[in-house]
């Protein structure tokens, strides 16, 4: 792992990333480039500054990086709607009948239903995520773990690739950037400093 961090003067002028032409996944010899963006957190004539960058890759570092979604977002709708269709049954079938089933009470079952089964579809997801991105890991590189969970990655200022991550620090004054592969990363220093 290494990481390297790059000042920036305007945020509204991110500056221009330098990649070598190597992997980022394996360190092989480039044979495309994934065009990226990270946001910049701010606006420039009414409209959001994005940072672009091309992230080199080789063929199958491409092929995996597009295909990431089946080992991150798959698993995680999956696991997501067999536990929060389970979580539903149950908590509609547990929840004991009010005595006295009036139009307030008559709802009661499914709206317990209803919460437990969006509870237990979260935590059902994120876990049969977080164990395909384990078992997924000797294939996709390390950064794999890196990558936030589906349930929070709205949240989160970090972009994470195959073998790459940048996040803009909370100032917007640094970017961070995280190889998995130490020499890329070291190319990459040199060719941006
Ligand atoms: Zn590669």
């Amino acid at each position: 792992m290494f990481v390297t961090t790059l000042p920036i003067q305007d945020a509204k002028n991110p500056p221009v990333l330098k990649f070598p032409a190597r992997c980022v996944h394996c360190g092989a010899a480039t044979t495309e480039t994934l065009p990226m963006n990270l946001s910049m957190g701010v606006q420039k004539r009414s409209k959001p500054v994005l940072l672009k960058f091309s992230l080199p890759m080789c063929a199958q570092g491409g092929r995996l990086e597009r295909g990431v979604a089946k080992v991150t977002l798959v698993p995680f709708l999956v696991g997501g709607l067999l536990m929060g269709a389970a979580g539903f049954f149950l908590g509609a079938i547990l929840t004991p009948a009010p005595p006295l089933a009036t139009v307030q009470t008559r709802f009661l079952a499914l709206a317990v239903g209803a919460l437990v089964g969006l509870v237990a579809g979260i935590l059902g997801g994120t876990a049969l995520e977080a164990v395909c991105k384990l078992f997924f890991t000797p294939v996709y590189g390390k950064m794999l773990l890196a990558r936030p969970l589906t349930a929070i990655e709205i949240l989160s200022d970090t972009e994470t690739y195959l073998g790459f991550s940048v996040a803009l620090s909370k100032d917007k004054k640094q970017l961070r950037l995280t190889f998995e592969h130490d020499e890329v990363g070291r190319e990459f220093q040199r060719l941006n400093s």
